[in-house]
């Protein structure tokens, strides 16, 4: 699904249908050229090359446009996404080139790409470039990132010329002269969120389905092609990965700072390395992006923008789902309420609580949680242990004992206690990773002391499951009061 090339002077910059790529050639970077860094560990142990190969002329031309490598054909991705908050339509790939892929030693396959190599027919109104400041920067944090045990893009090499490229630095400042640079990026697919949204949003649907199938054939091996579910297991398996790749940001105090659909991965790595930052004194409001007025990337509000940019992208599957599949959804509150079959006031009574509880502010995961602990007689009454934290919030509701009534009518006079709260306990976590979890552990992180990130990460491999040690960490009580205060200034 490739445009032919069609350049004269350069590519024809305009909107792209029906394709998820252009043939595009790089623009070489004016000369002199200097080879600013070389990552070692990427052209060894990715790139099962000798140290030496970047004694030949030819390897700064080849890792900055230059020359092409034997056999590349070099492509523009087209994709688009939602930038803070709202559909951007096609935005890019503005100024990065796919050169092709590079199975090592090992088996595993490589995406290069150059980042700063010119226009290509997504570059709207951009100039292709990248400058040395926002290059030195992509190249070092992509491998800090990576020995850091993030999953993360790499980079190879960083090329600086002496190409004028004009940039207004900060918020109406004026425009100065900077220079070009280009770097040689990797990464096992390129593809984003944004890659699916746009084909979607066209009505593309058929180029979406082969894009997709392609994607789950190449890098979820795991799901059976023939599986009649298979896209809504590509869809928990992205929401798995990514929910684990924002807590290991978290953990490290990184704030990736443009978290828009078209920089989150569909294989959950981080890329796109912008105006990221890592949280120097603690600060759970802290925006690295000083163009973020608003703060919404702020690095405490990475998971909540990651369920938003994870919404977007069912939504740009709902086409290849089925009805029944997309009940599903449904039926998966269906399940945390421990309803067996189906009854017509199911959706009322659903919402009827989630009403209580927006009402009461009682805890979410808490709330389900505890009715799948809860027995009926206990529920009836009214008499819950003190334990029982936020089904205690719910009780101060004035209807919360109607809502009561309706639920345990509509529990099947069958179901034992036992049975239900088996069911309920198997699709109702105990432990979620809580803001305030997180940054209890960051700030032991800053000290060096990371236990409690181990304590975290061992707690959330079993989230359905009581745990002792979490019990003691006061993972499943209310939460303390400074996490709340915590919650009102991330959202003032
Ligand atoms: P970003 O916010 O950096 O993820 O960029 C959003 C889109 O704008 C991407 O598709 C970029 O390729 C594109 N873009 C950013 N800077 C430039 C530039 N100087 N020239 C062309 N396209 C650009
Ligand atoms: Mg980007
Ligand atoms: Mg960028």
């Amino acid at each position: 699904h490739a445009l032919p090339l069609d350049e004269v002077d350069g590519p024809v910059i305009r909107t792209v249908k029906g394709c998820v790529f252009s043939e595009c050639q790089p623009t070489p970077l004016k000369e002199p050229l200097t080879l600013a860094a070389v990552s070692q560990d990427v052209l060894r142990n990715i790139l099962d090359l000798n140290e030496s190969v970047i004694q030949n002329e030819e390897f700064v031309l080849c890792v900055s446009g230059g020359k092409r490598f034997p056999g590349s054909i070099p492509l523009a991705h087209r994709y688009g996404g939602h930038q803070f908050g709202n559909w951007a339509g096609q935005l890019g790939d503005g100024r990065a080139h796919l050169l092709g892929e590079y199975t090592n030693r090992k088996g595993e396959r490589w995406e290069l790409q150059l980042k700063g190599s010119g226009k290509t027919p997504y570059s709207r109104s951009g100039d292709g470039r990248a400058v040395i400041r926002s290059s030195v920067r992509e190249f070092l944090c992509s491998e800090a990132m990576h020995f850091l045990g993030v999953p993360t893009s790499r980079a190879l090499s960083l090329v600086v010329s002496e190409e004028p490229v004009w940039r207004d630095q900060f918020y109406n400042a004026n425009v100065i002269k900077e220079r070009g640079a280009v770097v040689l990026r990797l990464a096992r697919s390129w593809f984003r969120i944004g890659s699916l949204e746009i084909l979607t949003r066209t009505g593309e649907l058929d180029v979406l389905q082969t894009l997709l199938d392609f994607i789950i054939k190449e890098y979820f091996k795991s799901i059976a092609m023939n599986d009649p579910d298979k896209y809504v297991v590509f869809f928990s398996r992205v929401v798995n990965e990514t929910a684990h790749l924002i807590a290991l940001w978290m953990s490290v105090g990184f704030a990736h700072g443009v978290c828009n659909t078209d920089n989150f991965s569909l294989l959950s790595v981080t890329i796109d390395y912008g105006p990221f930052g890592f949280m120097e004194s603690y600060d759970p409001n802290f925006v690295p992006n000083t163009s973020d007025d608003e703060g919404r990337y702020s690095i405490g509000a990475q998971a909540n923008v990651g369920l938003f940019n994870l919404q977007k992208l069912l939504v740009a599957l709902k086409p290849l789902l089925t009805s029944d599949q997309l009940t599903q959804f449904h039926e998966l509150f269906k399940a945390k309420l421990g309803f067996l079959g189906n009854q017509e006031k199911d959706s009322y009574v659903i919402a009827f609580l989630l009403k209580l509880m927006e009402d009461t502010g009682a805890d979410f995961t808490m709330t389900f949680r505890q009715l799948s602990e809860v027995t009926l007689s206990q529920l009836q009454t009214g008499s819950f242990p003190p334990s029982m934290w936020a089904l205690s919030d719910l009780l101060s509701h004035e209807y919360f004992r109607d809502w009561v009534q309706l639920y345990l009518k509509r529990l099947m006079k069958s179901d034992s206690d036992a049975a239900r709260q088996h069911r309920m306990q198997g699709v109702n976590p105990r432990y979620v990773l809580r803001n305030w979890m997180a940054e209890s552990a960051i700030r032991k992180a800053e000290k060096n002391d990371f236990s409690e990130v181990a304590l975290l990460q061992k707690t959330l491999t079993e989230p359905f499951v009581e745990q002792e040690e979490a019990e003691r960490a006061g993972y499943s009580s209310k939460p303390p009061s400074w996490a709340q205060q915590l919650r009102v200034s991330c959202s003032s």
